[in-house]
């Protein structure tokens, strides 16, 4: 067996696949791919699988776009075997006064390249729903609808309290795990010299080697040496334990996040729906008994309090599936990661009722919920949510990650990125607002001060 790679990447999750693919594809050979786990077995088999592009910040916007363009050729490529549809996301409001935020948001995303915003009424409407499957020849951009009627038109489920809906409609979802495995198996069969373009190595990373500041190889938890001069961390949320076998800080932080799935066997949710926010806050729903006994122990008072927006479900699976997802970032949960991570019992009941606002059918399972199967992972981030991608300040040395709550989407054009930084190719114009070095601008710097966090839905 050769210890000898001209790449070597640490992580294989869906940001170390594409990485691979797309080196590959730029004609690089002999690329071992490292991971101590089974690939796309740690968050990037716990995700939502959800794509879009709609995005109020225009580095993550653009980034988007393209990453879907690549999403859409491999989706041709490969008679769609990673079931990519365009069902969109669609943003609901029972709030009167937010329409006009709404609305203003909407404008500014279609405005930065997102596409079209087309308003539509009960008295005035060319609204086209989305279809279930397939993701060609569908609009861009988003639809607003006003009105309750043509709201429960379209979304009859919907409670008919909602007055407002912004239907954005490049996005929906896919399998995270045949995309992850069509990008692998190509990888391998890329360099067409008859050799594999890629092996995969089941060990831990545990050593970098640097002599006069360049990447001579690693070392693995079986003992093995691989000498090589170019190493890229694609470690998910372990990136900045791994930065530091390089002597490089990268700044990064991680947040625990859940989701559970139930089968919803009353039909609540429409089969056909595409993914379903909630756009307002909200307290949950209580019966009075209920609440008097939540508000008596302190360790309970908080699911009386106020909660954020953005409680969400989709359908999930084709054909009989009775299966729907439910996530809400109810608290933020920064922690380091630990395997498996703890996760909190209480989190598919109280989506279950977050969503009822939304869902009015959802209060026929309050009484005796499904049995909800529930999983989570990590994001990591950075301290503006954009992703890391670009050299290190050590020669071979190269990131990949930070890719949040958006990973899966972003991944198409994050590993091309990572490419084009590799060899050389001429880069995006979003490459820089990417770049590690970012960092290392004073005028970077201050804008993140204004900046705020990309928002993650
Ligand atoms: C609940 C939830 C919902 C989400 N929903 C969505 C969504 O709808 N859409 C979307 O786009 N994204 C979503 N995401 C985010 C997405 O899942 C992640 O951004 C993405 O999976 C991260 O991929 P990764 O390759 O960077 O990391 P990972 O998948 O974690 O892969 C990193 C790999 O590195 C390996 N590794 C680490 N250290 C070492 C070492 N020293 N040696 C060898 N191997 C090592 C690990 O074993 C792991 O396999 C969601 C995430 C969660 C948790």
């Amino acid at each position: 067996m050769l210890n000898q790679a001209s790449v070597v990447i640490c992580g294989a999750g869906i940001t170390g696949v594409s990485a691979a693919y797309f080196l590959a594809k730029a004609g690089i050979q002999d690329i071992i791919l490292v991971d101590e786990r089974a690939p796309l077995s740690f968050t990037s088999d716990r995700s939502a699988e959800c794509y879009r592009n709609w995005w109020a910040d225009p580095a993550m916007l653009a980034l988007m776009n393209h990453s879907i363009d690549l999403l859409e050729e491999l989706a041709d490529e490969s008679g769609n075997v990673f079931r990519m549809n365009r069902r969109g996301y669609l943003y609901v409001t029972e709030d009167e006064s937010s329409v006009p935020n709404l609305k203003a948001r909407a404008e500014r995303i279609s405005n930065l390249g997102a596409g079209q915003l087309r308003t539509h009424t009960p008295e005035a409407s060319t609204y086209q729903p989305a279809p279930p499957e397939g993701f060609r020849d569908q609009p861009d951009g988003a639809d607003l609808l006003l009105g309750t009627s043509l709201i429960q038109k379209h979304f009859p489920y919907l409670t008919e309290k909602a007055v407002a809906a912004v239907h954005a409609r490049r996005a929906g979802w896919l399998s995270a795990q045949q995309l992850g495995m069509y990008l692998l198996e190509s990888a391998g069969t890329l360099s067409g010299t008859g050799r594999p373009g890629l092996r995969f190595e089941s060990a831990r990373v545990t050593e970098v080697g640097v002599d006069n500041n360049q990447v001579t190889g690693v070392r693995l938890s079986t003992g093995k040496r691989i000498d090589s001069p170019i190493f890229i961390n694609a470690a998910g949320p372990y990136i900045k334990e791994v930065g530091r076998m390089l002597g490089v800080e990268i700044p990064v932080y991680t947040e625990l996040h859940l989701k559970a799935s139930i089968r919803d066997t009353q039909g609540v949710v429409g089969r056909d729906a595409p993914l379903l926010i909630w756009n307002d806050p909200q307290s949950l729903p209580w019966e009075d008994d209920e609440r008097d006994f939540l508000a008596e122990d302190p360790e309970t008072t908080w699911l009386i309090e106020p909660f954020p927006a953005n409680v969400h479900t989709r359908p999930e699976g084709s054909g009989d599936s009775q299966t729907i997802l439910l996530l809400w970032d109810y608290q933020d949960k920064v922690s380091e990661p630990v395997w498996p991570p703890l996760l909190d019992e209480v989190y598919p009941e109280i989506a279950l009722r977050g969503l009822a606002a939304m869902l009015p059918g959802m209060k026929g399972y309050f009484d005796k919920m499904p049995r909800p199967h529930l999983d989570g992972g990590y994001y990591t981030k950075t301290p503006e949510n954009r992703p890391l991608v670009g050299p290190l300040p050590v020669g071979g040395a190269f990131v990949i990650g930070a890719v949040s709550g958006y990973g899966i989407m972003s991944a198409c054009a994050v590993g091309e990125l990572l490419a084009c930084h590799v060899t050389g190719k001429s880069l995006p114009e979003y490459a820089p607002a990417l770049a590690p070095s970012r960092y290392e601008n004073p005028e970077y710097l201050k804008q993140l001060e204004t900046m705020g966090n990309s928002e993650e839905l």
